[in-house]
């Protein structure tokens, strides 16, 4: 691949780490709140009615579903620019041809061509 082209995909991969970091971190923070408020024992935040409760827990699951989403997101964006650096950016890791510019545009972070992933989640449904 060019090396215009590769700073260019590192330069969007960089801002998705970013804009990744900065979510992250807000939930974090967020959940973190959530749960100290949890634990002050503060009798005017207390609510007995279970369907509040009901939907405390499911804001703090979700929040944990998203958090590990983006953690993943982070680790293949990582893994990403690694393949930057390594110079094998762009190349299907199973097949070794070269990823179309069009699926990298549209998810800089793909390790596979369509074709290979395509084959990846076929393979996945008749395992089920
Ligand atoms: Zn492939």
């Amino acid at each position: 691949m060019e090396k215009e082209k590769l700073a260019l995909y590192r330069e969007k991969l960089m801002e998705l780490q970013e804009s990744h970091l900065v979510e992250k971190k807000e939930l974090e923070a967020d959940y973190l709140h959530n749960s100290q408020k949890d634990e002050s024992g503060d009798l005017s935040a207390y609510s007995l009615h279970p369907a509040d409760m009901a939907t405390d827990t499911y804001e703090k699951e979700k929040n944990i579903a998203i958090l590990s989403n983006l953690s993943n997101t982070l680790i293949t964006i990582n893994e990403a620019l690694y393949r930057i650096e390594q110079g094998s950016y762009g190349i299907c890791e199973e097949c070794r041809k070269e990823i179309s510019d069009a699926r990298l545009d549209a998810m800089p972070t793909a390790c596979l061509c369509i074709e290979c992933k395509t084959k990846k989640s076929n393979n996945k449904k008749n395992d089920r």
